[in-house]
């Protein structure tokens, strides 16, 4: 009995990296299987604007592909890689296209 119980634990350690690796490239709002894309890294202090629609984004459309944040000393590296979902793309459109209905309004 030991000795399966040793053997059920190696198995799920060595197959631990590859369900997580698995779940990584699953979007958590959409549920479809992302692509890994390169996107562009901003630096510098983010604005107040940007922090409000960070959150809208986190909660709708987390896997845009929209730039990521590098911090606020300027590097030499411009792009960097990212899981993309091509439905949160389109609903970060929408949602910017709303948006700026609301504004002409
Ligand atoms: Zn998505």
């Amino acid at each position: 009995m030991r000795k399966y119980s040793f053997l059920v634990l190696a198995v799920f350690l060595l197959s631990a990296p590859f369900l997580f690796a698995a779940e990584d490239d699953i979007c958590r709002v959409h549920l479809c299987k992302m692509e890994v894309k390169q996107v562009r890294i901003s630096y510098g202090l983010p604005s107040r604007a940007f922090f409000d629609y960070a959150e809208v984004r986190s909660e709708s459309f987390p896997n845009c592909d929209d730039s990521v944040l590098g911090g606020c000393i300027v590097r030499e590296i411009t792009h960097a890689e990212k899981n993309v979902c091509e439905q949160c793309n389109t609903a970060r459109d929408e949602w910017r296209k709303a948006e700026n209905d609301n504004d002409k309004d």
